[in-house]
This record gives structure tokens, sequence and C-alpha cells, in this order.
């Protein structure tokens, strides 16, 4: 959902397509500077929020923001947006705040991993606040965030590692080589046993365009895709996920959007 227009508006649009949460982007997805914070448009937000029993939101960082980039500068700007945008998310009531770990173009995942760790122990100050969820992606070029390996590791270097957790995107899994179709029990059960399966503040709910262990990051629309309607609603339903953040990132528009959150509720009755 876009912000563009104010929260109240994106409030709304969620509403009008049977959404109670939604996901939005702190600044423009390609990074750029932010709008000043208009106070009753945010008032009007919650309220309209409360009314209609909103979850937590997602609150996604630019995709420009490689904290673990092998150029100095580009890392320092990646920080400061972090900082800056993890503090400005304090305004709303429940919002989790969430980014793509970075691509380490070539020096090697634990030097990435190690940049990533400087920076969250640097924005993540204290156990107050939203949380920080790391996505898992898919694994492509040097991308950083593909096992459930290595978000542990990022996880474990943070020291208020109380707010730190995970957002699980069904492509990127996919994609990343988790057979969530064939084995959805299985993969997060191995979740639980490398992260924790209390660290997943977050579910993206998209179809892969590509096959399993593809390490593309594509995303189709739900049905179309290898994942499958079927696999897809046995995500939504899973027990272990109940009470999170669901959001759809497949390619649409509002109207889309609003035809697959209703296909999904079909499919598991609610
Ligand atoms: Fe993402
Ligand atoms: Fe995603
Ligand atoms: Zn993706």
């Amino acid at each position: 959902m876009s912000i563009a227009k104010g929260y109240f508006r994106a409030v709304k649009d969620a509403v009008s397509i049977g959404a109670n949460t939604f996901q939005f982007f702190t600044r423009n997805p390609r990074g750029g500077n932010v709008k000043a914070l208009d106070e009753k448009d945010l008032a009007k937000a919650k309220e309209h929020m409360a009314e209609h029993n909103f979850g937590p939101l997602l609150a996604h960082a630019p995709y420009t923001m490689n904290l673990c980039s092998d150029k100095a500068n580009i890392r320092e700007f990646a920080k400061n947006v972090l900082k800056e945008d993890i503090e400005r998310m304090k305004v709303l009531p429940d919002v989790r705040f969430l980014f793509h770990p970075g691509s380490h173009v070539g020096q090697g995942k634990e030097q990435g991993i190690a940049y990533i760790v400087e920076a969250l122990n640097e924005a993540v100050t204290d156990d107050d606040g939203p949380m920080v969820l790391l996505e898992g992606m898919t694994g492509k070029g040097s991308e950083i965030g593909s096992t459930f390996e290595e978000l542990a590791q990022i996880i474990q270097g943070v020291k208020h590692s109380s707010r730190m957790g995970v957002l699980i995107d069904t492509c990127h899994l996919h994609s990343a080589g988790y057979d969530i179709v064939n084995d959805l029990d299985g993969v997060l059960a191995e979740l639980d046993r490398v992260i924790g399966i209390k660290r997943i503040g977050g579910v993206h709910i998209n179809d892969n365009m590509y096959d399993l262990a593809c390490h593309k990051d594509r995303h189709a629309k739900i049905g179309e895709g290898s994942i499958g309607l079927d696999a897809i609603a046995a995500v939504v339903s899973h027990p272990l996920l109940s009470g999170l953040p669901f959001s759809l990132e497949t390619p649409n528009e509002l109207d889309g959007y609003a035809a697959e959150i209703k296909m999904i509720r079909e499919k598991i009755g609610i």
C-alpha cells in the first residue's frame, strides 16, 4: 500500500479490499527523502485502524538500502536510513520494520554479515521500539539471508536481539530451496530449530514464477506460479503462523489484491 497520500488513505484502501493490515515503504522504494509527518492524518489513520481491528503493520525499508555494500559511502547512507526509519516508525501503534539484509557484492558472506550486524547494533540500541525483521531472500547474486543459518547468525550478533526477528516470503523461501509445497511442516521445524519460530514477525504471500531452488526473485500472482493456491492457503492457515501480519506482494493493483484476498479466504474458510 502506498503512503504517498498519507496513512489514512492507505488504511482506507486496505479496508476497501478486505484487509486488516498492510505493508508500506518507509520512503520511496528506490531511496530518497522523507516527507514530514502529518499528525492529523496519522491520528485519523490510527482511529480507523482501531475501528477495523487492524493487526500489526509492516514497514519495508527501501530496496536501495544495502548495509553490506563494498562502498563505504553506500553503507553509511544505508545505516542512516536504517536508524532514521526505525526511529520514525515509533509513531505508529504496532509496526514491524523489515529490510533485505543486503548483497555483499563479492566481499564474502562473513564480511557482509559483519557489516549488517555492526549497523544493527548502532540502530537497535535498546529493548524498546519496533521489531526489526530480516527478510529471507532467494539467494540471487551475492544476496545474504537466503538460509536460516545466515539469518540466525545476524540475529545472534545483535546485542538487543529481543527486538530482532525474521520475515518469511513464500516466493523467496521456495526460490531459496525450502520446499514449502511438499513439506511445509518440515521447513517450519527447520526454521524453529535454527532461528526459533517465535522470531517470525510477518509473512509475504507470493507465488513463484520459477521453480523450487531457482534463486530468482520473480513473484507470480497467487495460483499462477510453482507454489499454487493450496500451498499458499496452507501457509496462511498454519497454526504456527497464526496472528502474524500477512501481506501480498503479487503483481497486482488494488482490485487484483481484493480478488486474491477473497480467493484465499474462501479456500481456508475465514
Ligand atoms: Fe521485500
Ligand atoms: Fe517480500
Ligand atoms: Zn521478492
